[in-house]
């Protein structure tokens, strides 16, 4: 008898591949297991065992496998079913989910780069022979492929020795290598442990008489460590006794203190005790009723809760209760930025059972949160997680809270699968048996009408919570100002006036400088010329900090031009504004102020959100400047004014979104005042204050938006009546993108007529040397999704069966946001 398996491999290509395996195998093997398989002339690839089966490929002869690599099965039934409808939905090949679904450390493959793990203080004497060669090499060579451990080894599998070595921290993928973060070390000092009777006190500080600082050190620390139980920071000590750096390392020299680092910046829990949720108030209590009133015969249900309106204490009582009863529960967000605030949040309540799963966590704290999922652990019970955190193994999921379900961040967008967590969180749910609560103070218009529909269940807020008033709005007009010469920079008047005043009583402002499109760049005075980037078809922005002109798609960059490239003028004028250069303008109009920034620029590092968070929040920083980051669910106290620097650019963006997004971005941004007692005040500079949107969200009419909106949809052809697939082709060749586009586009209007739009070029028609040109089909609700999606693959194939066409890469972006 022949036994075979079909396994997921983790490539693009849609099928499985089968190999062959003996009869013991077949006993031992289970669906997602890994086996290491030999692919192509040369390479190894992990691929999770699908199907075991005794049917042999009838077109090809299979191959053995090289090795089994797990004990039992690291993917669950639950999370191939997840996995088969996102690649399904998504159009994605399941070996493109596998790929992006598990920590890169489960794929080692024969390209993969390993190197010494920065950590690694393993006691030689107890790894295996071959096990020891490996670290032996990485003594003298810091990189190694696995083709040439294999060549060490002598031996063609070597995956085995490298995942024993991955799981004693001896080696690590090479991935790690690029991991910014350094641990910032707080140094502290304490008495040295021989003072710690009272007798030897009194001598010591007898012994000190004549060294007055020193002993003034000694006592200051007393007088600390008497009121507040906590470490000591050298720094702290040092001024408050008022004495030099020297004079303690002197004492630390004398063994009289000690000093010691603690890893500040380091989100782990450190045992403190957890407190009782909080006691809902009236408005929060009926909100919470009917979502469990709904969750009886609804699976989905929408809290729609102005922003500061307490929902996540909402979310706090309904996951109490769940995981009294033992499930897990998922809390994902959009971004990383927020599961700074919300974490801190969710330990006080819950303590060490929230786990935290993000990109910019290591391979090994992420495989780490993924066992403890797996093994069901009260470590990992909650999950507070962005989009990625939707595949962890799973076995028992009681409830999914999708925080700010609006934003679109939610959806992937490179590499494959292009899947929206959202949805993919509700078919996920679904799976598990359990429920899902879509929060938002700004539903997305397809959330909220799918609760008008009856489809999901709505509950909602309407209060702040402590009766606090939304803050009001007032609009600027900046023609107006301009012309009355009113600006300062791009200040006007009154946002000047409201900063000053917000200043003066001690309160703390933000600032909101929508990126899209307003970065400064440079232009010619006299010839009318900007320096574009060699690769992409955009201007080169400003960055004054770096003094260089930068892509922002391509990070191409060159230093600032003193003159002209084309005319060689010396008279250079920078157009648009980004956060930077408000950040300039403030520091010159306040130059007393404390101003920091969150942009992409300020926050790369693994913890600069947190910092910057942490810093605006303990008020060393007053007015903040940023960037679409700073509009989402952070909770500051005691900001008072936000303002938004030009609310045109969001209004103007060409998409059947912009005003649905401007309306949630103002709403949402203006959220950030005014949240604990007083009222807070916005102010929305404009050239366009009669604008619907605008108007509407200056006096917070979301249901006139939506209304709106929800007529402009059905009248143009957009979500939520018609779905939408965007098709883009991309090649470094201008003619080849323009015929292969129009060729596609033909063939899809053979089957789906005037419902295909385009072909297209995007407003950067340029990136990275390649054309783009998009196509846009447009999918009524009655027309079966499934058959779309057949066509196109069908249209792809003989696309792809065209010679001059085969190097046009497609991308398919289902549900296109
Ligand atoms: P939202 O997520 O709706 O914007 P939050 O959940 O962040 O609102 O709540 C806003 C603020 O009000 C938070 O600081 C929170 O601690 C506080 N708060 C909300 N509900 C309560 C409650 N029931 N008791 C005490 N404080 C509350
Ligand atoms: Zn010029
Ligand atoms: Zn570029």
């Amino acid at each position: 008898m022949a036994y075979f398996i079909d396994v997921i491999l983790p490539i693009p290509l849609q099928r499985l591949f089968t190999y062959s395996i003996t009869e013991t195998e077949a006993n031992f093997l289970q669906q997602g297991m890994r086996v290491a398989v030999p692919f192509g002339k040369s390479k190894v690839y992990t691929a999770l065992v699908y199907k075991i089966h005794q049917e042999a490929p009838e077109t090809y002869e299979a191959k053995e496998i090289q090795q089994i690599l797990d004990e039992e099965p690291i993917i669950s039934p639950q999370q191939l079913k997840h996995w088969e409808w996102i690649s399904s939905y998504y159009m994605a090949s399941l070996g493109e989910v596998f790929r992006s679904a598990v920590p890169s450390a489960f794929l080692l493959e024969s390209e993969t780069i390993i190197s010494k793990h920065e950590n690694c203080d393993v006691d030689e004497n107890s790894l295996k022979d071959d096990e020891f060669l490996i670290f032996e090499a990485l003594q003298h060579q810091s990189l190694l492929k696995i083709q040439e451990i294999s060549k060490i080894l002598d031996k063609k599998n070597v995956l085995p020795v490298l995942t024993r070595l991955i799981d004693k921290k001896v080696i690590q993928v090479y991935e790690e290598i690029y991991e910014q973060y350094k641990p910032k070390l707080v140094r502290y000092v304490k008495l040295h442990a021989k003072y710690e009777s009272e007798k030897s006190l009194q001598e010591l500080l007898e012994t000190l008489n004549r060294a007055k600082k020193q002993r003034e050190v000694i006592l200051t620390l007393f007088s600390i460590s008497a009121t507040a139980k906590k470490p000591i920071k050298v720094k702290e000590l040092a001024t408050q006794s008022k004495a030099s750096s020297a004079i303690i390392k002197a004492l630390i020299d004398k063994e009289i203190l000690e000093e010691y680092y603690i890893q500040r910046d380091r989100i782990t829990y450190n045992g403190g005790e957890t407190e009782d949720s909080k006691q809902l108030n009236q408005y929060q209590l009926e909100a919470y009723e009917t979502i469990k009133t709904a969750f009886k015969t609804k699976d989905v249900c929408l809290l729609y809760g102005i922003t500061s309106s307490g929902k996540t204490e909402v979310y706090v009582k309904l996951i109490e209760e769940i995981i009294a009863t033992g499930k897990q529960v998922l809390y994902l967000l959009p971004e990383i930025a927020l599961t700074t605030q919300l974490i801190t949040r969710l330990q006080q309540y819950f303590g060490e059972k929230v786990a935290i799963y993000h990109s910019k966590y290591s391979i090994h704290e992420r495989v780490e949160v993924w066992n403890n999922v797996l093994e069901n652990k009260p470590k990992a019970q909650i999950v507070l997680g962005a989009r990625s955190s939707l595949f962890l193994p799973f076995s028992n999921l009681g409830l999914i809270v999708a925080d700010e379900e609006h934003e679109t961040s939610f959806k992937q967008f490179d590499p494959a699968p292009r899947y929206h967590a959202r949805d993919a969180a509700i078919v996920l749910s679904k799976i598990h048996q359990g429920k899902i609560i879509l929060g938002s103070a700004t539903p997305s218009v397809e959330s909220y009408y799918n609760t008008k529909i009856g489809k999901y269940a709505l509950a909602t807020i309407t209060r702040r919570y402590g009766d606090v008033l939304l803050p009001e709005m007032e609009l600027v007009d900046i023609k107006e100002k301009h012309r009355k010469k009113r600006m300062k920079g791009h200040f006007s008047d009154r946002l000047l006036e409201e900063i000053q005043e917000t200043l003066d009583n001690g309160e703390q402002i933000i600032l909101f400088q929508n990126r899209r499109g307003f970065a400064p760049i440079i232009e010619c005075k006299t010839c009318g010329n900007s320096p574009q980037c060699p690769n992409c078809d955009v201007s080169l922005t400003f960055h004054q900090y770096k003094n260089q002109l930068r892509c922002h798609y391509c990070s191409h960059h060159i230093a600032m031009q003193q003159q002209c490239f084309a005319c060689g003028s010396h008279e250079l004028d920078s157009k648009g504004f980004g956060t930077q250069q408000i950040e300039q303008e403030l520091l010159e109009l306040f130059p007393k102020v404390k101003v920091g920034r969150m942009d992409l620029d300020t926050t790369r590092g693994k913890y600069s959100y947190q910092k910057i968070i942490s810093a605006f929040e303990q008020q060393e920083i007053q007015i903040l400047v940023g960037t679409q980051m700073l509009t989402k669910g952070l909770d500051f106290r005691n900001v008072n004014l936000v303002g938004i620097m030009n609310a045109d650019s969001m209004l103007n963006f060409p998409d059947f979104r912009a005003h649905e997004r401007s309306f949630q971005l103002i709403q949402q941004v203006a959220g950030r005042a005014g949240r604990t007692k007083k009222q807070g005040k916005v102010i929305v500079q404009t050239y366009n204050p009669y604008h619907q949107i605008l108007q509407q969200v200056s006096v917070g009419n979301y249901e006139a938006m939506f209304t709106d909106q929800l007529n402009d949809r059905r009248q143009f052809q957009y979500p939520p009546f018609y779905r939408l697939i965007k098709i883009t082709l991309k090649h470094k060749e201008y003619n080849r993108v323009n015929e292969s586009a129009a060729w596609f586009a033909k063939s899809l209007r053979n089957s789906f007529g005037d419902n295909v739009l385009g072909p297209e070029f995007p407003p950067i028609a340029r990136i990275r040397n390649l054309y783009l040109k998009n196509i846009l089909l447009k999918i009524p609700k009655n027309q079966s999704l499934g058959k779309t999606k057949d066509m196109i693959s069908r249209v792809q194939a003989s696309f792809l069966s065209i010679s001059t066409y085969r190097s046009v890469r497609i991308i398919i972006d289902v549900d296109t946001v």
